[in-house]
């Protein structure tokens, strides 16, 4: 069986293969963690778009949406907190040349040094005892297994308490007793560790104006901030209320890896629900359930999403959590819901002068509304739907298919017209028949190579529906249509296909599953 790293390597050279990721500027070799979306990969992230942003803005009256611009003023990230305290612990190998960022090298170091060797004591175990292993219990009284639980327990501790003190002498005591070494150069020799500001700076003006230094924002929501007051004026809004936002967001992240998980430049989509100071507990349950719900109605198989609740929490939190999902290499965040209490409010005033209040008419008081936000990366969904729908399979002909079994709402093209051959008239029927479905779907046509290989290439990008149209489609005006995930066909009136589809891939249907 592959190895979940190969299974990765097979997805990323799959996204490639069939236009849905390239590497950007890849004719100059690239360019690390930014990537470029193809064909069918920008279709696929347009209707992850559709299902966030009509979920959150269609179907709630009380949820509008925004497009702000991404160069702000450079004030916004003093007040947000960016300039001072958006750092990551960064370290240097001096001999490979090589950057880490120190946690991740720690990190790291439990899952191969000492969870690996847990692994291996239970695989060991397994093979000596058979049918009869009880694992549980051999984790729960072998006593190299509690020395390696307890060499682990020690090492998160030590890393929290260097982190959350932010003790960079410490980082690197903690590097250099646990001998850690770099991977490229094997060898122990390293900077000291120091905090790197993730954010972009570029500059806006011309020189002779005199140019003044900016950022390229690193998340979406401090421009639903500064325009709380715009939107809640200009349409009237009343608390509890919502602004939602899909956009470009950059990061200058010094370990950039797994593919479209970590980039340095990405697309967010998030909501900042404004309530009543007090109410933000209920408002936090409220959204945690509601974005599950979410995730969940896309109808993944079970025990792929899991919550992990922050301990540590970030300076504007009052509680945190992220929806974890189970990528190839493990569970990892997906989407982050945090109550951000009226930190950015109150400091936007702070640092602007001006009043950023609600008058709330029911309790006739004035106040700095609380914050409860869900933020969600495009790029990690579309690494998600993407990774869970890859599927290699074995036909009962002894011949195999890679079908990308993305859930049909979400599919680039939701149906292909396939003429089985490409005479008699059937192109022109075919032709005749898209002509009429590509008003309500999302169509592809193909008369190129056999049948057989058609239906590969659209199972290859995840298109739902192949329509074939023959001979007797002339006759009786019936055409097949096939089921990516089954393969069953059957002959249907060509009148009713527009129907039998709309019933399998509007995104409706979801919306009303989730209302
Ligand atoms: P991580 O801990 O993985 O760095 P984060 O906690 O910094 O993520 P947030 O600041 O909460 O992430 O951002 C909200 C969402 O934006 C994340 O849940 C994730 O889906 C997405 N995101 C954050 N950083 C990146 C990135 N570098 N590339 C792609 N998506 C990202």
């Amino acid at each position: 069986m592959a190895t979940q790293e190969e299974v990765f390597k097979k997805i990323t050279a799959h996204a490639k293969e069939f236009g849905f990721v390239f590497q950007s500027s890849e004719i100059y070799d690239g360019l690390s963690a930014v990537y470029d979306y193809g064909q069918n990969g920008s279709a696929l992230k347009k209707n992850i778009k559709d299902y966030w942003w009509n979920s959150m803005v269609q179907m709630n009256e009380n949820i509008v949406g925004i497009d702000a611009s991404i160069f702000m003023h450079p004030t916004t990230w003093k007040a947000s907190g960016h300039v001072d305290a958006f750092n990551d612990p960064l370290i240097d190998n001096k001999d490979s040349k090589k950057r880490y960022r120190a946690d991740v090298l720690v990190e790291d170091y439990i899952v191969n040094k000492l969870e690996a060797k847990i692994d291996k004591e239970i695989k060991k175990a397994k093979k000596r005892f058979g049918e009869d292993f009880d694992e549980i219990q051999f984790k729960s009284t072998n006593s190299r297994i509690l020395n390696y639980q307890e060499k682990i327990r020690e090492v998160e501790l030590q890393l929290k308490k260097v982190q959350e003190n932010e003790d960079m002498e410490g980082f690197k005591n903690l590097i250099e007793d646990l001998e850690i070494s770099c991977p490229i150069s094997g060898s122990k020799n390293w900077t000291d560790v120091r905090q790197f500001n993730l954010m972009f700076s570029t500059e806006i003006g011309s020189v002779s104006d005199g140019a003044s230094k900016i950022f390229l924002r690193p998340e979406t929501a401090q421009g639903i901030f500064v325009n709380y007051l715009n939107v809640q004026k200009t349409g009237g809004m009343k608390i509890p209320f919502g602004i939602a936002q899909i956009g470009k967001a950059f990061r200058n992240e010094i370990v950039a890896r797994q593919f479209v998980f970590r980039m340095r430049e990405f697309e967010q989509m998030e909501m900042q629900f404004f309530v009543r100071p007090g109410e933000q507990e209920k408002w936090y349950e409220y959204w945690k359930e509601v974005r599950m719900k979410w995730h969940l109605a896309i109808g993944f198989p079970e025990g792929h999403h899991k919550f992990h609740n922050h301990l540590k929490l970030a300076h504007y939190a009052d509680a945190a959590a992220d929806i974890e999902f189970k990528f190839p290499f493990g569970f990892k965040e997906l989407e982050g819901i945090h109550s951000r209490t009226d930190f950015d409010l109150k400091s936007h005033e702070e640092y602007s002068k001006k009043k950023l209040r609600y008058f709330d008419p029911e309790i006739n008081e004035s106040y700095v509304p609380y914050v409860v936000e869900t933020s969600i990366g495009v790029d990690r969904m579309f690494l998600a739907i993407l990774s869970n729908s890859f599927t290699e399979e074995k036909l009962e002909d002894g011949s195999e298919r890679v079908v990308l079994k993305i859930p049909a709402f979400l599919a680039p093209y939701k149906v292909a017209l396939l003429p089985l051959i490409g005479k008699d008239g059937l192109p022109e029927k075919a032709k005749e028949i898209l002509k009429e479905l590509k008003f309500d779907f999302d169509c592809t046509y193909d008369e190129k190579n056999t049948i057989g290989k058609r239906y590969r290439k659209q199972d290859a990008i995840g298109t739902p529906f192949c329509i074939t149209i023959d001979h007797q489609t002339l006759e009786d005006n019936t055409v097949t249509l096939r089921d990516r995930d089954s393969m069953n066909q059957e002959r249907v009136e060509v009148n009713d296909l527009s129907r039998l589809l709309s019933d399998q891939v509007a995104l409706k249907n979801i919306l009303k599953k989730l209302s």
